[in-house]
């Protein structure tokens, strides 16, 4: 199979999708910009042996590829309108390819999302998405607008993706059966884009949780000029811990939830006048919502050199500030 039967074949499958006039196929996809909104852009790869393991089901793959793509533009506030997709693999591997065709369509049309472009090579398996969303103008979620005394809030539960690799590493031991009820996390995280659209408005800054609670919050905070202070007997028991991680003791799920990752939940700010609102938003989206703490004011003797340093503290049931070891994931320390 040459490589435009399998283009054809396996990535061009969104023919008519709303405001793509041309898609795959011709040297430039064409996309119309709606009056009065502001494109979103963001990349995401994934590498083999880095971000998922050779033998992952292709299915979950191609879910997770676009997913975490997507899960950008919720932060953002964004509605998807289109993705591109770069591919670099080994070799022809038809019923690979089917399955994880299969997987990147599920998410496409579930979201609204289609593909409109790409570039497919010979190489290492790698998998590259850009995706593009717009935002009414002006509106976007940014990392930079926490103010001290907004509240913080999660989306979601917190821990369960480290966790479940963990355990599938042979790192941490899980109850029988909670491996399996975890797994997805994971594997196909969900996109939180209806929330990210819904926050416009009621938050104040936002981002998506993709290297660990705490190293994340630093970076919203390092952007916001603010500090973060966050209480932690949620994680001892709330809406934001999965019943499947509620056996595990408070030492471990405080290390997954702070610096676990690939959690693709949001994380957002908002004044406490918004309370209600975000109160009613979660019971309509049906997603729990839970503070977790709040913004402070930055103060002058902060040490800034590392991320996390002083940036984001948690708080014990006394209040006091507790250490803790593993700050973020980063690639390169
Ligand atoms: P060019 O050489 O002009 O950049 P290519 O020959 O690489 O174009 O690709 C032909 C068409 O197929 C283009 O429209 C490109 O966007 C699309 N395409 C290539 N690879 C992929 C892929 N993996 N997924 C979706 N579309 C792809
Ligand atoms: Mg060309």
């Amino acid at each position: 199979m040459g490589e435009f039967e399998l283009i054809d074949k396996y990535f061009k499958f969104s023919s008519h999708a709303q405001g793509v006039s041309v898609g795959v196929g011709d040297d430039c996809a064409l996309l119309a910009p709606t009056p009065g909104m502001q494109w979103a852009v963001s990349t995401d790869m994934l590498v083999e042996g880095r971000h998922f393991f050779a033998d992952v089901d292709p299915f979950t793959l191609g879910q997770k590829s676009l997913a975490v793509n997507l899960s950008d533009l919720a932060a953002t506030g964004a509605m998807p309108r289109g993705f591109t997709l770069s591919l670099s693999l080994p070799s022809v591997q038809e019923p690979w390819l089917a399955q994880f065709s299969k997987g990147l369509q599920d998410l496409s049309h579930r979201f609204g999302c289609p593909l409109v472009g790409g570039d497919t090579t010979r190489g290492p398996l790698c998998i590259g998405i850009t995706v593009m969303g717009e935002v009414p103008s002006g509106q976007a979620l940014l990392r930079s607008g926490a103010k001290a005394g907004d509240d913080l809030y999660v989306s979601g539960t917190l821990g369960d993706a480290r966790a479940a690799l963990l355990a599938l590493q042979g790192e941490l031991r899980l109850e029988p059966g909670v491996l399996s009820t975890i797994r997805h996390r994971l594997e196909a995280p969900t996109p939180r884009l209806s929330l990210g659209q819904r926050l416009r408005g009621l938050a104040s800054a936002a981002m998506d949780l993709s290297d660990g609670l705490s190293g994340d919050l630093a970076k919203m905070m390092k952007a916001s000029g603010t500090r973060a202070q966050l209480q932690t007997n949620w994680i001892g028991q709330s809406p934001a811990i999965s019943p499947s991680l509620q056996t595990l003791d408070f030492e471990t799920r405080l290390s997954l939830v702070a610096s676990g990752g690939d959690d693709y939940e949001l994380l957002f700010a908002s004044p406490p006048g918004a309370r209600a609102a975000i109160e009613a938003l979660g019971a309509e989206l049906q997603l729990s919502l839970t503070r977790v703490g709040e913004v402070m004011a930055s103060s002058g003797a902060l040490e800034l050199d590392k991320i996390n340093s002083g940036l984001v503290v948690f708080l014990d049931a006394h209040q006091q500030v507790l250490e803790l070891k593993a700050q973020s994931f980063d690639h390169f320390s």
